[in-house]
C-alpha cells in the first residue's frame, strides 16, 4: 500500500486528483443553473432514497465505485481506436475524498465522463427500464434498498446520505466540464463548469456527495476504507484515498487489490474474494452456489471466471433473455452484451477473457467472430458437464440450483437440439411418486411399471390443482408415476423432445390412455368388468353425443378414471390440454375452445344408473340435462368455469326437484319439460 505526500499542482493521478478540493458554494450554482424537472419514477425513486431509513446504506459506495469503475472499462475499450483519449492521464483510477469540514464525499473517477446531454439524459430525464420494475419489487416485499444496484438505478442511492448531490464531469474527448446538481427534491441543476473553477476537471467524473448529518458516519476515512475493503476490494481499478481536503497535508493511499481477480491462480483466492467479486460483476448479493474458475489453453487462450448463483436474478425472466457474462480482452473489458452463452445459461454472470481475440475488434463484429464462437460452445458445454457432475456428487447444491434456474434451464430443451440430451440428464421433477423431491428421468424410467413404455406427464400452471387430476386416477390405480409439470416452459418442450431412453413423452390428458396391459394394484386389482354393460354405456354414449353435438369432438368409456365420473381430454396428435389453455388465451392462437373429447367412467355408480336410464329408455332420463351437467362438471374439474352459468343452474334445480319428487313421501309430479 502505497502512501505518499502530495503537493498540490503535482497531481500524479491527474484529473481524479481534482475532485478533492473544498465545496463551491451550492447556492451559487443554483442561481446560474439550468433547472431541470425528474421524470416522474426518478423523482418516486428519489423520495425513497431520500427517506429511506435502511440501515445498510453504506452500499451507496459500492454503487458509485461500480459506475466509476464502468467508466474506466469504457474509455479503456474507447481508447482501443482512439489512443488520443487516454494520452493526458493513461493510468484510469477511482479516488476517494473526504472534506470533513465542508462535509463532502467525493468519488471520482477519470473515465470516460458524460456531456451536458449524457448528464441530463442519465441522471434524471429517462427514466431507465430498470426504475420502474425496482419500484415495483419495492413495493412486492418491503423495501430492499440494496438491489439498487441489479436494476441499472444504483447512482440515486447516493440520496439515502447525502443532502445534496453534485455531479461534475468532463466526456473523454469533450471540451467543457459541467455540472450536475440535486437535493432530490424534483429537479435537478445543469450548469457549466469554469476552467478556472477549483472543481473544474479535464476528463472523468466526480460525485460530490454533501453528507447529511445523520450520515456523518461517511466522513470517517477508516469506515470508508472499511466499506471499500468489503464492497469492492477486487474491482479491477487503483482506489485511491485522499485525506485532507485538498491541503497540502494531503494523504493519497492505495486501498484495495485491484488487478483482474480471474488472471490469479485460484488457490490464492479466498471464498470471500471470489464473493465480493461476484457481487460486483454480478450485481448480486446471494452467495453463489457454484464457482467456475479455469484457464483454457487449447486453440485458443482464455481465462473464465464463472458464478451459478443461488439465487434468482430480477431480469431472469426479461423478454431480452440475455446474459450479462463480460467479455474482456487481455484484461480490456469489451461488453457484456456479447450473448457468450445460450439464452437458457443466462443466469450465469462473471467474466470471460481472451488472449485471442483482436484487441480493436468493434462490438458489431464479435457476432461473427470464430474464436468468440469457439468459445461460446466450450463455455456453454463446460457449464453443462459441471452442472451435471453437481447433480452427480453434491445433489443439494444441484437442487438449489435447480430450484432457482429450473424453468430457465428447460428453455434449452427445445432451444438446444445439440445440447437436448445432456440437458434431459439434468432436468428434475415433481412427480406423483416423489413426495416433495425432486426426480430425474433416469429415476423415472428406472421405476417403470410392467408393459408401460411412455414418460407420463400432466401439465398445467397451479402444481396442486394439477396433482388432483381426475385424469390422473387410472395412472394412480395401476402405481404409475406421472410427471407433474407445472412451469409455463413445460407446455413447449414436451410437444418438441420426443423422448427419453427410447421412452416416448405422453400427456395423460390427451389421447387414449392405453392403460389395459397394466395390471392394477391394490384393491383396485382384478376389477376387470365395468358396472355398467356395454349396451347401456352405447345408449348414454350416443344420448350426450347428440345433446352435445360439436362441443365435444367426441364421448368415450374412460380408461384413466377411477373415483370420478368424468374427465376432458385433447386428441391424441393435437396439443396437451395444457398448452390448449394456454393457446386458448392468446391472441391467435386459436382464441376460445377447441372440441375435447368428454370421458365417462362406467365404473361410476351414477353413471352407471345414468346409463342403464339411457337404455331402458325409462321415464326421468333427462338426456339434455344429464348431457350439459356432466360436461360442465368435466370442465369444473379441469379448473375452468361452466359454459354457461344461468343455464347450468336451471338444470341444476331442476334435477334436485326431480329427485325431490321422486322421494318417498313427496307428492308425484311430472318432470318439467327439458331444456
Ligand atoms: P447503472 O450504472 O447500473 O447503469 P446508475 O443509475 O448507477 O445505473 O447510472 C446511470 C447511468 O449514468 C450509467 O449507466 C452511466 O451511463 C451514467 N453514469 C453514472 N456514473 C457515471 C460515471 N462515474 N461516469 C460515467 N457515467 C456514469
Amino acid at each position: 500500500m502505497a502512501v505518499k505526500k502530495k503537493t498540490p499542482g503535482k497531481q500524479a493521478g491527474g484529473a481524479a486528483a481534482k475532485s478533492g478540493g473544498a465545496a463551491k458554494d451550492p447556492a451559487k450554482a443554483k442561481r446560474t443553473g439550468e433547472s431541470h424537472s425528474f421524470q416522474a419514477e426518478v423523482s418516486q425513486l428519489l423520495h425513497l432514497m431520500v427517506h429511506s431509513v435502511y440501515s445498510q446504506s453504506e452500499i451507496f459506495l459500492r454503487e458509485l465505485i461500480s459506475n466509476a469503475a464502468d467508466a474506466c472499462d469504457k474509455l479503456r475499450y474507447e481508447a482501443l481506436t482512439d489512443t488520443a483519449l487516454l494520452d493526458d492521464d493513461p493510468a484510469l483510477a477511482i479516488t476517494i475524498s473526504i472534506d470533513r469540514k465542508a462535509r463532502i464525499l467525493s468519488v471520482a473517477d477519470n473515465g470516460i465522463g458524460m456531456s451536458r446531454q449524457d448528464l441530463i439524459e442519465n441522471l434524471g430525464t429517462i427514466a431507465r427500464s430498470g426504475t420502474r420494475r425496482y419500484l415495483e419489487s419495492l413495493g412486492d416485499k418491503g423495501a430492499d434498498v440494496s438491489l439498487i444496484g441489479q436494476f441499472g438505478v444504483g447512482f440515486y442511492s447516493a440520496f439515502m446520505v447525502a443532502e445534496e448531490v453534485e455531479v461534475i464531469s468532463t466526456r473523454a474527448g469533450g471540451a467543457q466540464c459541467w455540472s450536475w446538481r440535486s437535493d432530490g427534491q424534483g429537479a435537478f441543476d445543469i450548469s457549466r463548469v469554469a476552467k478556472t473553477d477549483e472543481n473544474w476537471r479535464p476528463r472523468g467524473t466526480a460525485v460530490r456527495l454533501h453528507i447529511a448529518p445523520k450520515s456523518k458516519e461517511y466522513l470517517d476515512t477508516a469506515r470508508i476504507e472499511t466499506i471499500v475493503k468489503t464492497y469492492s476490494n477486487h474491482i479491477p481499478f487503483t482506489i485511491e484515498i485522499i485525506e485532507g481536503g485538498g491541503k497540502s497535508a494531503e494523504v493519497r493511499r492505495h486501498i484495495n487489490a485491484a488487478g483482474a481477480l480471474w488472471m490469479r491462480p485460484k488457490k490464492d483466492i479466498t471464498d470471500e474474494q471470489y464473493r465480493e467479486f461476484y457481487a460486483h460483476v454480478g450485481h448480486q448479493f446471494d452467495t453463489p452456489a457454484h464457482i467456475m474458475h479455469y484457464k483454457a489453453e487449447g486453440r485458443h487462450e482464455y481465462t473464465v471466471l464463472l458464478f451459478v448463483p443461488s439465487q434468482r436474478p430480477l431480469d431472469l425472466f426479461d423478454p431480452q433473455r440475455q446474459g450479462r457474462i463480460k467479455l474482456y480482452v487481455k484484461r480490456v473489458f469489451i461488453t457484456d452484451e456479447a450473448g457468450l452463452v445460450p439464452s437458457y445459461l443466462r443466469f450465469v454472470r462473471g467474466v470471460i477473457d481472451s488472449e485471442d481475440i483482436p484487441l480493436n475488434i468493434s462490438r458489431e463484429m464479435l457476432q461473427n467472430n470464430p474464436i468468440v464462437a469457439a468459445i461460446s460452445k466450450a463455455v456453454a458445454n463446460r457449464v453443462l458437464s459441471e452442472l451435471k457432475k453437481l447433480a452427480d456428487k453434491k445433489p443439494d447444491v444441484f437442487s438449489t440450483i435447480w430450484e432457482a434456474f429450473g424453468p430457465v434451464l428447460k428453455e434449452g430443451l427445445y432451444e438446444d437440439m445439440e445440447r437436448r440430451d445432456k440437458l434431459l440428464e439434468l432436468v428434475r421433477f415433481r412427480t406423483t411418486a416423489s413426495d416433495g423431491e425432486n426426480r430425474s428421468l433416469k429415476d423415472y424410467v428406472a421405476d417403470l411399471k410392467e408393459n408401460q413404455t411412455a414418460i407420463y406427464f400432466i401439465a398445467g400452471d397451479d402444481a396442486a390443482a394439477i396433482a388432483e387430476s381426475p385424469q390422473l386416477e387410472g395412472f394412480a390405480a395401476r402405481g404409475i408415476e406421472v410427471l407433474l409439470l407445472s412451469d409455463p416452459v413445460d407446455n413447449f418442450w414436451t410437444t418438441t423432445v420426443l423422448g427419453y431412453d427410447g421412452k416416448p413423452f405422453k400427456s395423460v390428458t390427451q389421447g387414449a390412455a392405453d392403460l389395459e396391459n397394466i395390471p392394477l394394484l391394490g384393491k383396485d386389482a382384478g376389477k376387470t368388468k365395468p358396472a355398467a354393460s356395454k349396451a347401456a354405456m352405447a345408449a348414454l354414449i350416443a344420448a350426450l353425443k347428440q345433446a352435445l353435438g360439436e362441443k365435444v369432438s367426441d364421448v368415450r368409456v374412460s380408461q384413466r378414471l377411477v373415483d370420478s365420473p368424468v374427465c376432458l381430454v385433447s386428441q391424441a396428435g393435437g396439443f396437451d390440454r395444457g398448452l390448449e389453455k394456454i393457446l386458448g388465451q392468446q391472441p391467435g392462437g386459436g382464441g376460445g375452445e377447441r372440441p375435447r373429447i368428454l370421458e365417462i367412467n362406467p365404473d361410476h355408480g351414477v353413471i352407471a344408473s345414468l346409463a342403464k336410464a339411457a337404455r331402458s329408455g325409462g321415464g326421468g332420463f333427462a338426456a339434455e340435462d344429464t348431457a350439459w351437467l356432466l360436461f360442465d362438471q368435466a370442465r369444473i374439474l379441469d379448473g375452468e368455469t361452466v359454459s354457461d352459468p344461468a343455464d347450468f343452474s336451471d338444470r341444476l334445480m331442476r334435477m334436485m326437484a326431480a329427485n325431490l319428487d321422486a322421494a318417498p313421501g313427496a307428492k308425484p309430479k311430472k318432470a318439467k319439460a327439458k331444456a
